[in-house]
């Protein structure tokens, strides 16, 4: 007798394979037809919760392979989805990523029900300051201009001038009038800032708080030298938050929608990736004629996220699943933000 074929959950389970069949970059997790029929039910059920609640799905590149495939209406890095949150017009957002990008989508759509699936989901960058201890660092500089990196969270953008991402970071502080630049909250990618707008001739002075992206501050120059042995041709590519030593070392430094476009446009025979696992898997499952080697890490925060979560978070959220924000702190916070789009429209 043989066994009766669930005919929708046998075409999703189809889909998510054909996603997912060269994504390997999380030890021990590999996909094959079996582990993408039992995902199947889910992201099926998810997908019609979706439609019926007028809900999109928002899910950064660092989130596990299945949210992105399975379900996720807008992938990419916390300035893509920003925006997506703010031109949506959908009823509700679920934001599969970290709590400080919520708020972001929270500030950028405030009449949309934005809901996290694990509120744990902080980052080591956006947690480094509080607003508090912000204000105390402006008093000591009241002459700077301060900029917030868009790692931030609503408290901090709330007593920040404008906000970038770093994409589009040195093209803005070089536009500011002000000399002086208090920037938070990456200590790393202040340097590296630093740097390369020396190397443009222009001049500022940069002001850094003390957090770390706890990914990123952890590769290393030796790392790059040990794989450069090992594969011949090889090309780094590596994200502003790491060390400016590992930025130096490496052939190409950018944000994670530069780094993709990198990978995508260069003929090279390996690609060392210095970031979170999650662009890897991404570049696996879109461009799989390209030879990456091991390297990135895992970041916890985004690993928290879950289809499970998701479904639930979609369905009937919990409190501590739904942002909130007081109006008199949105409409502090959405004005660094606003300002962001003033200066690099075309980011
Ligand atoms: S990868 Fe780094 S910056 Fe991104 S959420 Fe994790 S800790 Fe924060």
């Amino acid at each position: 007798m043989s066994a009766v074929v669930d005919e929708p959950v046998e075409a999703e389970a189809e889909r998510l394979l054909r996603a997912l069949l060269h994504v390997d970059c999380e030890p021990g997790r590999t996909w094959d037809l079996g582990g993408c029929r039992r995902l199947a039910p889910l992201t099926l059920e998810i997908n019609t919760l979706k439609r019926e609640r007028g809900a999109v799905i928002l899910a950064h590149s660092y989130v596990e392979p299945e949210i992105i495939y399975g379900v996720a209406d807008f992938v990419g890095d916390s300035y893509y989805l920003s925006r997506q949150a703010r031109r949506t017009g959908a009823r509700m957002i679920v934001f599969a990523g970290v709590v400080f990008m919520a708020e972001t989508a929270k500030l950028l759509a405030p009449d949309a029900t934005v809901v996290v699936p694990d509120r744990g989901a902080g980052c080591s960058l956006a947690d480094s300051i509080t607003g508090e201890q912000l204000r105390r660092l402006k008093a000591l500089y009241p002459d700077a201009t301060v900029v917030c990196y868009i790692n931030s969270t609503a408290e901090v953008k709330s007593e920040s001038d404008v906000c970038v991402t770093s994409g589009n970071v040195h093209d803005i502080i070089a536009r500011l009038p002000a000399r002086r630049i208090l920037f938070v909250p990456d200590r790393l990618m202040a340097e590296n800032v630093r740097r390369e707008l020396q190397r443009r001739g222009v001049d500022k002075e940069i002001i850094a708080s003390d957090g770390t992206c706890l990914v990123h501050d952890a590769f290393t120059p030796e790392q790059i030298a040990a794989a450069r042995a090992q594969f011949p041709g090889l090309r780094v590519v590596a994200h502003p938050e790491c060390p400016p030593e590992v930025a130096a070392a490496a052939d190409f430094l950018g944000s994670t929608g530069a780094m993709m476009r990198y990978v995508r446009g260069t003929d090279a025979p390996y690609f060392l990736l210095l970031t979170e696992c999650g662009l890897v898997g991404r570049l696996q499952s879109e461009a799989p004629d390209k030879h990456l080697v091991g390297g990135c890490r895992l970041c916890p925060y985004m690993k928290l996220n879950g289809l499970e979560k998701v479904r639930d978070a979609l369905r009937a959220p919990r409190p501590d699943q739904v942002i909130t924000l007081a109006d008199d702190l949105r409409h502090r916070a959405v004005r660094p933000i606003e300002r962001m789009f003033e200066l690099a429209p075309a980011d």
